[in-house]
């Protein structure tokens, strides 16, 4: 009963947050139910019915779109014998893959030892009939399976020493200062989950060998040339996205994390056009960003996704508020000049260089 779930294709940001962490996915499974299972969440005969495909395709992690309790997820790793993620626990991945500086990474394992550290006891019965294990470690990164023996007072004490060392950090405010390259002018890649960001950030970089490995070890190398052309060349990153209906015990890791937003010099906010919540995000984006303080760069709105809509309202009424915006499309490379074009602009202070003959 997620109120923001695309109705036509409920999975669609379940797919990018799955692929963002590395998976590569080979089946989908939905159930509609009045009411979830208290058991196992899913019903027993789709439980049944995911081992059965599990098995099919050999997969080895099970990632599903709600959060589920401890034990609903022991039972369905019971039955299905790979592990099982909840969203919860993909989006913490995620964070943690992406955490750059210090307070991230506290704020990230302090999260994951909150909701990660009871779902992997509930795993530790059945621990010995789970064979591998998930690719690329989704799921392993933080604290890990190896911490599962650590007895609960310790990891008290350890939650409590993160706080303070938290606490600390944000009452000196010191933040690692980005290793950042003061010679290349730098642009941030912002939006949310699924609105294009890593397809415009191939697209413009000719980015074939991110595409390719992507799968495992790159994750934390999301910085690439861009070149605009004339010589100009200027640092994109991609940052961590932004996830429809975050839930709450989940925003102080996700601030942290994105906080590397900050350290740009402009931020290219992505919005997909096509989402019928597009403006709301837009607020979203925009509120979220003031709150870290990334209030120093221009931003400057990408509308993208405009070849899967037909000038639609949204559209219509973006581009009236804000002149500026480059609608394109990074999957056909519609406009991208365009983009180009205004990205150059603000490399150069923001103004077009006129030529005045004063002759
Ligand atoms: P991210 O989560 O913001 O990095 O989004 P992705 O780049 O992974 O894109 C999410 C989905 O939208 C993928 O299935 C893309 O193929 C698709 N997509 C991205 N840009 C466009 C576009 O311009 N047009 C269309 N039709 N689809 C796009």
């Amino acid at each position: 009963p997620d109120t923001e779930v695309n109705p036509h294709d409920p999975l669609d940001e379940l797919r990018s947050l799955a692929a963002t962490a590395g998976a590569v996915v080979v089946d989908e499974v939905l159930q509609k139910r009045q009411k979830p299972s208290a058991k196992s969440f899913l019903g027993k005969g789709k439980v049944q019915e995911l081992a059965e495909r599990v098995k099919l395709h050999q997969a080895q992690v099970i990632i599903l779109e709600n959060d589920l309790s401890p034990s609903q997820i022991g039972n369905i790793e019971k039955v299905c014998e790979v592990k099982v993620l909840d969203r919860s626990e993909l989006i913490l991945d995620i964070f943690a893959a992406r955490a750059q500086t210090h307070e991230a990474r506290l704020q990230v394992e302090l999260a994951q030892l909150e909701y990660t550290y009871p779902r992997l006891r509930a795993m530790w019965t059945h621990l010995e009939r789970i064979v591998g294990g998930a690719p690329a470690g989704i799921g392993t990164r933080g604290p890990g399976e190896q911490q599962l023996e650590i007895d609960r007072r310790i990891v008290q004490r350890k939650k409590s020493i993160l706080k303070k060392e938290i606490e600390s950090l944000q009452a000196r405010k010191t933040r690692e200062v980005e290793a950042r390259n003061t010679d290349h002018f730098t642009v941030g890649l912002v939006g949310y989950t699924n609105a294009g960001k890593s397809t415009l950030f191939n697209t413009v970089t000719d980015g074939e060998a991110y595409a390719a490995d992507q799968l495992f070890a790159t994750l934390s190398t999301r910085t690439r040339e861009w070149k605009l052309g004339n010589g100009d060349t200027v640092m994109l990153s991609d940052t961590v996205g932004f996830v429809r209906n975050l839930p709450h015990h989940l925003v102080a890791s996700f601030k942290a994390t994105l906080e590397e937003a900050v350290h740009s010099q402009l931020l290219l906010v992505v919005l997909d056009v096509s989402d019928p919540h597009c403006q709301r995000q837009l607020r979203t984006v925009n509120e979220v960003l003031d709150s870290i303080g990334a209030t120093e760069q221009p931003r400057l709105l990408v509308l993208n996704k405009i070849d899967k809509v037909d000038h639609n309202v949204d559209l219509l009424l973006l581009q009236k508020e804000y002149p500026d915006a480059i609608p394109l499309s990074a999957a056909t490379g519609r406009h991208i000049d365009q983009l180009v074009e205004a990205v150059r602009g603000h490399l150069h202070g923001g103004t077009v260089t006129l030529t005045l003959n004063l002759a």
